[in-house]
């Protein structure tokens, strides 16, 4: 159906729009963000957007790489900002191209706080987070009837990487029967220590989910206890997604892909292409 038909908005020249990618498959995409995709005249994006995702950027669309780069350290924030500003002010369309939901641990906020001061017109598009897409692809709801009626999201990285100290981990642990937990896989150790002092069990179901609705995905089933093992074990590699809480056990009913890839596959069977800088 066309963008029209669908009423879906005018990218317009001079701004940006804040959107997220999902976790992997382009088949996740909103309408909204293939549409932008369209459109774009730059596409600045982060590490964690899928390679098959930046394929579907118009022909002749600017790639622009903001996130880490062979062990050398990332843009400051703030320049990104600066840069969305100074482009959008140049008359493109600027799509800013996040992993999974822009506003989940992404810094959208950062960033829309940034072009709103600066005058710029901004669309915020959201995406399918990691933590909820990621577990579907795994088998594992979210929230199920039967075992919770809430579920806390949480990053396991505070700004400089490590385990945020301001968090309050007993109330995390009391707070709810699941929790999902980002940017975990480097503190595993410290977040299993912090959750069984906070007295949770230590033979609680959890998983970890690694590159989540790619084809690369990798699910390992474990325990709080064990967690750290065989996270090992498997020789997981980030991104990954750890989910401790009974939902886990309902992978053994829910396991709908099998193994099999999540996806495979040019989406529209185009060539790879060069990206820049
Ligand atoms: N805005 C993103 C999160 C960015 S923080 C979102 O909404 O999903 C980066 C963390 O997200 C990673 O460390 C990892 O915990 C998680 N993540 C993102 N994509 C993922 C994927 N495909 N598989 C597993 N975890 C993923």
């Amino acid at each position: 159906m066309s963008a029209a038909a669908l009423a879906l908005p005018d990218f317009l020249p001079g701004t940006v729009w804040l959107v997220g990618a999902g976790p992997g498959d382009p088949g996740l995409l909103t309408l909204l963000a293939r549409h932008a995709l369209d459109q774009a005249d730059v596409v600045v994006y982060d590490a964690l957007v899928a390679p098959d995702i930046l394929k579907l950027a118009r022909p002749g669309a600017r790639l622009d790489y903001a996130g880490k780069r062979g062990g050398k350290p990332s843009p400051r924030q703030p320049d990104i900002s600066l840069k969305l500003v100074r482009l959008a002010r140049e008359g493109l369309r600027v799509l800013r191209l996040k992993g999974g939901d822009p506003m989940v641990f992404g810094r959208g906020g950062e960033e829309a706080l940034a072009l709103a001061a600066a005058g710029v017109p901004y669309r915020i598009v959201p995406g399918v987070t990691a933590g909820i897409g990621g577990l579907a692809y795994a088998g594992i709801p979210v929230t199920h009837r039967d075992t919770n009626s809430a579920v806390t999201f949480v990053t396991g990285h505070n700004a400089s990487g490590e385990v945020p100290d301001g968090l309050d981990w007993p109330a995390v642990a009391r707070g709810a029967p699941v929790l999902v937990f980002y940017m975990a896989l480097k503190h595993l150790a410290v977040i299993r220590q912090r959750l069984i002092g906070a007295g949770r069990s230590p033979t609680e179901p959890a998983a970890i989910v690694s590159a989540a609705c790619t084809p690369a995905q990798q699910v390992v089933e474990t325990t709080l206890e064990r967690c750290v093992g065989d996270a090992e074990d498997a020789k997981l590699d980030p991104p990954a997604i750890f989910v401790v809480g009974e939902v886990v056990r309902m992978r053994a009913a829910l396991d709908w892909l099998g193994g099999k890839p999540a996806f495979s596959g040019d989406p529209l069977g185009r060539p790879p292409r060069q990206q820049a800088g």
